[in-house]
């Protein structure tokens, strides 16, 4: 049967020919492609997860907290004491990474007959789980530094009327962090043009040089802001995204999830996390200074770097950045190429792992000028 392939089958039209999501996942010495975080959690960490899931095995043979009423207690405690803003359990909904989350909130907004915009480059996710959810797609524009073109945007929604809106800040993979001032003429624009959801997609917060979004949500029930405990929290394999809004529309996404989505191992295990931010978010300090220190050196050896809040920084530029990423590969380095014309990213590691980056790239600078 190994000759029957994808479009044998009655796929659906809108998947055909399509490629699933995924960065390659090569065996190298040093991997700075998928904006992980490179240290491991702390041991006393690994224990607390241990003992919890251990407790949580006593009853596996029952179903989990449907509505996870704990976690999502300690996840709004979590995000009052960071933000300054109150957020509470009501606000508060989590589900198996933020993937699961904006899937979620485009099986509610979106779907088929409904459109979904982004402004690109940015997380090509956004795009994917629209065109999984039967969402369709509109792409926005961007400035030539990676920054909003709010006129442009403005009129793209004017335009469009989409149902659901995107913003990503800081952005992925160019860094850049949107101004709230830009994201209320957003939100503005989006519920000019119809009543529409806005979401803004968090997962790097932790590492910006500004503060989070959360205050909008206050007097705004159409705004989502999503986060993750993969990115700053060190916790990518744990599957664990949420996001706060009006708990008008925590309500509306539990029309579409999954009947006890959210085991009660991947519970116990974000509630012991969630009992040691501050160790966690130490770790956020010092890749912070790691990213702060790649922009500098980058500059330096001549690279071009759009300014980043994020934990990973975008380079460039590149007449051919496949050819480049190869190169740097070889040198048993593994970046990101995004597809973005002239432009690669690469993820804050460990100072090691920076400096091995920093020599390949330095190489590769020598090599072009002899
Ligand atoms: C990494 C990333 C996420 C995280 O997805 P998870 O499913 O929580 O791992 C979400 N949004 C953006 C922009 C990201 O880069």
């Amino acid at each position: 049967m190994s000759d029957v392939r994808i479009d044998d089958l009655p796929v659906r039209d809108e998947l055909r020919g399509k490629s699933p999501y995924g960065a390659p996942q090569l065996d190298v010495p040093v991997r700075l492609n998928t904006n992980e975080n490179p240290y491991p959690l702390p041991e006393p960490l690994v224990e607390r997860i241990a003992e919890r899931v251990r407790e949580a095995a006593r009853t596996l043979n029952r179903y989990p907290d449907r509505d996870a009423v704990e976690l999502r207690t300690r996840l709004a405690e979590y995000l009052t004491d960071t933000s300054g803003h109150e957020v509470g359990v009501a606000n508060v909904w989590a589900a198996n990474g933020s993937n699961e989350v904006l899937q979620q909130l485009l099986q509610t907004f979106g779907g088929p007959g409904r459109t979904a915009i982004g402004f690109e480059p940015s997380y090509s996710m956004h795009a994917l789980i629209s065109r999984g959810t039967g969402t369709g797609w509109i792409s926005g524009p961007r400035n030539e530094d990676f920054t909003i073109d709010l006129a442009a945007a403005e009129k793209a929604i004017a335009e469009n009327q989409p149902d659901v809106v995107f913003i990503t800040t800081p952005n992925n993979p160019t860094g850049t962090a949107v101004p709230p001032e830009t994201v209320l003429a957003l939100y503005e624009a989006a519920q000019a043009a119809k009543p529409s959801m806005v979401v803004v997609d968090e997962a790097y917060i932790e590492f910006s040089h500004g503060d989070s979004l959360l205050p909008l949500l206050q007097g705004r029930p159409n705004l989502v802001v999503s986060r993750t405990m993969s990115k700053a929290f060190g916790a990518a394999g744990l599957r664990l995204g949420y996001l706060a809004a009006h708990p008008a529309v925590v309500d509306a996404v539990q029309l579409v999830r999954l009947p006890y989505h959210l085991s009660a191992v991947t519970q116990a295990t974000a509630l012991a996390a969630l009992e040691h931010t501050g160790t966690l978010l130490g770790y956020v300090e010092q890749l912070k200074a790691e990213r702060d220190r790649l922009v500098t050196e980058l500059l330096a050896l001549g690279y071009e770097v759009t300014a980043s809040d994020a934990n990973f920084v975008q380079f460039g530029r590149f007449e051919d950045s496949h050819e480049t990423w190869r190169k740097i590969l070889d040198r048993g380095v593994l970046v990101r190429d995004n597809g973005v014309p002239g432009w690669l990213r690469v993820t804050a590691g460990t100072p090691e792992e920076n400096d091995a980056f920093l020599d390949a790239v330095r190489e590769l600078k020598k090599e072009q000028s002899t």
